[in-house]
């Protein structure tokens, strides 16, 4: 079994989609080790996403993070990290298959619900980040 840090952007709390996106992990058959509703400030941002800071698309997406609350969960299952990369779907909203999370929920390349690790040694650098105690 793995696990998975997976985060509900605050666009996904502001639209009342995480009851519909965790259903889809539930309901996959990943099981939710962890989850917690919380706001973040930039330096939090920074950390989660230190493999992008110096990227042009990271200021925006620094303010996007920080501009409301968003849920993060471990998810934990057989392959857990690419099943929830399948199922959250492209990165851009518009070119995610439909069926995905992206590709059903959202139109846009930064507002794009979620987030998941992309590979196991991300996956336990984010769970220290955000679940330090997990
Ligand atoms: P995540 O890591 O969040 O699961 P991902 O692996 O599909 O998504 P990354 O390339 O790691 O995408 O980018 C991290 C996040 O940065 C994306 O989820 C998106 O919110 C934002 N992002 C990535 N590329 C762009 C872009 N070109 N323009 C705007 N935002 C972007």
């Amino acid at each position: 079994t793995q696990r998975t840090l997976v985060i509900l952007k605050p666009d996904a709390v502001r639209r009342g989609l995480v009851g519909n996106i965790l259903a889809r992990y539930e309901a996959k058959g990943l099981a939710i080790a962890a989850l917690e509703h919380r706001t973040i400030d930039g330096e939090m941002a920074d950390r989660h996403y230190a493999e992008h800071v110096e990227r042009d698309f990271y200021p925006p997406l620094r303010t996007f993070v920080t501009s409301g609350p968003l849920v993060v969960a471990v998810l934990e299952g057989d392959e857990a990290i690419e099943v929830v990369r399948g199922l959250n779907g492209a990165t851009d909203g518009r070119k995610a298959a439909p069926g995905t999370i992206r590709g059903d929920l959202s139109m846009s390349n930064r507002e794009n619900l979620v987030h998941g690790s992309d590979s196991p040694e991300s996956a336990e650098r984010e769970i220290g980040i955000w679940f330090p105690n997990l």
